[in-house]
């Protein structure tokens, strides 16, 4: 890297330090840090669309600079981060700190630093306009981190304002290694309902940790079914589709017989494989088999279950417009595929070609003193040169077939 640093190293450190300065944790409104971006961008003369949930407190942000033409290049991050507790940081987690090449605070890497080199070059793209032989579009996201509630949105609010890109750009950190596919994830949250009352009689009691314990090893069962058919060839480690229960929480006491249990789980399945499936002998087990007993004994009984999200696999295409540039312009390294998910296939469902790529290290997410060097913000703003000089140096090229 050059010495002292890529020229507009200083300018993305202020743009991080202002959007870390928001407290733009998953779920809550985001007015505040969308209505900041917009402003940045209003300042350069770009063009803005907000898309509202239905709360009308939480927003997508997409902006375009060059042509309003089919096609086209987008670059996107999510606005949310995850909470940040008190212990472990060496000061306030939403004030950047800067030590010794390091920028520290909630959202440094996981991704509001990616936002602020795409926020410090977006000047240099707008100067050059005219010349982009495509558009470049931004996409801001919320609620990524909790089932990238925001990105879902995207293909419709794209299709409405009738915006086309070809490939996409997910900026997560990757230590600037590319990656092309990820399994999808269904969170899920079960509780149980039985019936309290004393331990020394038991008669008169449905014990909700009882059957939590069936359920429970119903999903381990399940679980271990899948680990005995891996995919042949399959990218992932491990190469099937897994299934895992978090916590277990329920019960009041000792000598009473629990009333109540929740547990938290979770379906990770390999792209091609349908989560839904998985899901649905689960379901299954418990309407056919586990809830009746449990009525058996007191039809007040009940057994519910929600979806907190469902993320689809990003499946990795071959070939990829998306990869070659990202040959082209920083790492001939074939992409890799990861376990953990992304926006990313709700921009494949929109019709793009996505590889998810950008600076800073993934050891460094969602942890306590969050931080991204100096070094991968230069990284960074050294790709976002490279793809300016390439869209707008009329050497774009399009995959054949
Ligand atoms: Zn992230």
């Amino acid at each position: 890297m050059m010495a002292g640093g890529h020229p507009r190293r200083e300018a993305a450190i202020a743009l991080l330090a202002d959007l870390v300065s928001f407290h733009s944790i998953s779920l809550q409104p985001n007015d505040d840090i969308v209505s900041h971006i917009e402003s940045c961008l209003a300042a350069l003369g770009v063009e803005t669309w907000r898309d509202a949930h239905e709360d009308g407190a939480r927003f997508n942000l997409l902006a375009r600079i060059g042509p309003a033409a089919p096609g086209g290049v987008l670059l996107s991050g999510h606005l949310d981060v995850v909470p940040a507790a008190a212990e472990g940081w060496g000061g306030d987690p939403f004030t950047l700190r800067r030590e010794t090449g390091r920028l520290i605070g909630r959202g440094a890497v996981d991704m509001k630093g990616f936002l602020a080199m795409v926020l410090a070059m977006a000047p240099a793209f707008q100067e050059r306009a005219e010349q982009l032989a495509e558009p470049l579009y931004l996409a801001f996201t919320f609620d990524e981190e909790i089932g990238s509630f925001g990105a879902e949105r995207m293909p419709a609010f794209l299709a409405a304002n009738g915006v086309t890109p070809r490939l996409a750009i997910v900026g997560e950190p990757t230590g600037m290694n590319p990656f092309n596919g990820h399994k999808g994830m269904i969170e899920l949250v079960t509780h149980i309902r039985g019936v309290a009352g004393h331990a020394s009689r038991p008669a008169g009691g449905v014990n909700a940790i009882y059957a939590a314990a069936r359920l429970i090893a119903f999903i381990e069962d399940l679980a271990a079914e899948c680990a005995t058919s891996p995919q042949a060839d399959s990218p992932f480690d491990p190469p099937f589709s897994t299934l895992s229960v978090g916590t277990v929480t329920g019960g009041e006491a000792r000598n009473i017989i629990a009333g109540e249990c929740r547990i938290d789980w979770e379906i990770r399945a390999l792209p091609g494989q349908d989560p839904h499936q998985l899901y649905n002998r689960v379901m299954a087990f418990i309407d056919s088999d586990l809830l009746p007993a449990m009525k058996a004994g007191d039809p007040a009984c009940e057994i519910a279950t929600q979806m907190l999200s469902d993320v689809p696999p990003l499946v990795a295409q071959t070939p990829s417009a998306a990869a070659e540039l990202v040959g082209r312009l920083w790492t001939n390294e074939a992409p890799q595929v990861v376990s953990f998910g992304t926006d990313g296939p709700y921009f494949q469902q929109a019709g793009m070609d996505v590889i998810v790529i950008g600076p800073g290290g993934m050891a460094q997410m969602h942890q306590p003193e969050e931080f991204i060097t100096e070094a991968a913000i230069d990284e960074g703003l050294t790709f976002l040169d490279r793809l300016l000089a390439e869209m707008t140096g009329g050497t774009m090229q399009e995959v054949s077939g």
